[in-house]
């Protein structure tokens, strides 16, 4: 170690407070989130395992942010002064079958969730492309997947438990906190450390998962609910070249009655003859199993396995929400523009997940359609980019994910969000001094 690190390291250890030790930090390296492309403004990182820690820190801190897995792609969760990581406090609390409720401490991810539930005969409505996730960093920026009868990650959200400002322990619940815990869920970090979340479960089931390649644009534009309608989850590959999805990936629940007919075609499209990657280039060795292979839900539902590297790696993502009603319409607008967005783009995903009542989801009482861009990782490029397909979008009120790039301003935001105003106010009332509050929540939040 250095002298700048050691001095740093001494004199951010000597501001906290005695109860929590300060990760040491590996010489000379930078807080990264997990796609690399956004050095944090700080490597002030203090981990906490406990209520106790996390309130002693909070209420000796005057501005912090939580860090959950860092698989944010935007500045939502960076932090000038001090992040706390709760990351190793990832138990379960609780699993109650009588209300089919489970409840985990805020480090634990789905990976680390998924096969305990299945193990006592549980499982959860749906999951992200990855299971590498946290449950409470997913959930505070309305993380989803497919399926149009799925609600997002959040819309399984049944109870809370936040630190606020004040270092106090708020206990929230769909059931008795109505309005309160509609604006919490996805709070963006805003409302203080969300140290337990409670999900709904349903008995566990099990899964088959089928990839069709080459679905022709026109078979989308003319059977668009058909095919949306055929599995459980959905999702649509393309690189916007040659007016078609390169690849259909169907997820089919094997217990619903809904025996998915895996015919060699559909839709014009053909059904795969082994396991694939959403990046065709890329080895198919870290996706979940394909081909109709029977299994758990929790190794159908994420297109990455566990333990490997999801997606790409070096990439950037964005993604837009648009309400279903123009899910053909916005496609066609994005794809008219092929020739700008395909020569910096890894691939395009196309998924559907159903409303919710959740006051900044991009869902909030409106069925989506979700347009997402992994790009290659040349922010130069793909800044220039965004501000063109987001005006192609516009006319479809287009919401951008919260933890994915997005060049929409502020003002747009307001007006795509009727209940800001309410959430501003619920932030300032657990928080009244922004201890919470970053460049990000300050510009696109909070209108400082
Ligand atoms: C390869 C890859 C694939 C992805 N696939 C999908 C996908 O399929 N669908 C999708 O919707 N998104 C996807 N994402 C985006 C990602 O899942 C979300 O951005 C999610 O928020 C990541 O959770 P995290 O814990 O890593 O959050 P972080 O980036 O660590 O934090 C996100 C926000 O949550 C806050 N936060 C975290 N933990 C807490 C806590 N305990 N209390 C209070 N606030 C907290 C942070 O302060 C910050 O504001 C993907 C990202 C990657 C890198």
């Amino acid at each position: 170690m250095n002298k700048r690190d050691f001095i740093k390291l001494l004199s951010a250890g000597l501001a906290g407070p005695a109860l929590l030790p300060l990760v040491p930090r590996v010489p000379e390296s930078k807080l990264k989130n997990w796609a690399g492309n956004l050095e944090y403004s700080t490597d002030c990182l203090y981990e906490a395992q406990s209520l106790e820690e996390v309130q002693s820190f909070v209420r000796n801190q005057v501005r912090l942010k939580v860090l959950g897995t860092r698989h944010c792609f935007n500045d939502i969760a960076d932090s000038k002064q001090y992040f706390l990581s709760v990351k190793s406090w990832n138990g379960l609390v609780d699993l109650n079958p009588q209300a089919r409720t489970v409840s985990v401490h805020a480090g634990m991810t789905y990976g680390q969730l998924s096969p305990l539930l299945h193990s006592k005969g549980f499982a959860l409505h749906n999951l992200a492309s990855l299971p590498h996730i946290s449950v409470a960093g997913s959930c505070s920026t309305a993380t989803h997947g497919s399926g149009q009868q799925n609600g997002n990650l959040s819309a399984a959200v049944s109870g809370l438990e936040i630190v606020t400002a004040s270092g106090e322990l708020l206990r929230l619940s769909r059931e008795k906190d109505g309005d309160t815990f509609s604006g919490a869920v996805v709070g963006l970090g805003a409302l203080g450390v969300v140290t337990s979340v409670t999900l709904d479960v349903q008995p566990t089931f099990l899964m088959r998962q089928y990839v069709y390649e080459n679905l022709p644009l026109d078979q989308f534009k003319n059977h668009f609910d058909a095919i949306e309608a055929s599995a459980y989850s959905v999702s649509l590959f393309t690189d916007w070249q040659k007016d078609r999805f390169n690849e259909v990936w169907l997820k089919a629940r094997v217990d619903a009655g809904q025996a998915f007919d895996a015919g060699s075609e559909f839709f014009g499209a053909h059904r795969a003859t082994k396991n694939l990657h959403p990046i065709a280039e890329l080895s198919a060795e870290n996706c979940t199993e394909q081909m109709g292979v029977i299994g758990p839900w929790y190794e159908r539902l994420p297109h990455f396995r566990m333990g490997f590297t999801p997606s790409a790696g070096k990439e950037l993502q964005s993604e837009y929400f648009v309400p279903r009603e123009h899910a053909v319409d916005a496609v066609l607008a994005v794809q008219r523009l092929h020739d700008l967005v395909s020569p910096h783009l890894l691939i395009s995903e196309l998924r559907t997940v159903a409303a919710d009542n959740l006051w900044l989801s991009p869902c909030y009482k409106q069925p989506c359609v979700t347009i997402h861009f992994t790009w290659q990782q040349d922010w130069p490029a793909v800044s220039k980019i965004l501000p063109v397909i987001e005006k192609e979008l516009a006319p479809y009120k287009a919401r951008p994910h919260w933890g994915k790039l997005f060049t929409t301003s502020p003002a747009t935001l307001r007006t795509l969000y009727e209940k800001l105003p309410e959430f501003i106010e619920l932030a300032k009332h657990s928080d009244p001094q922004g201890k919470f509050r970053n460049e990000f929540l300050d510009t696109n939040i909070f209108g400082a």
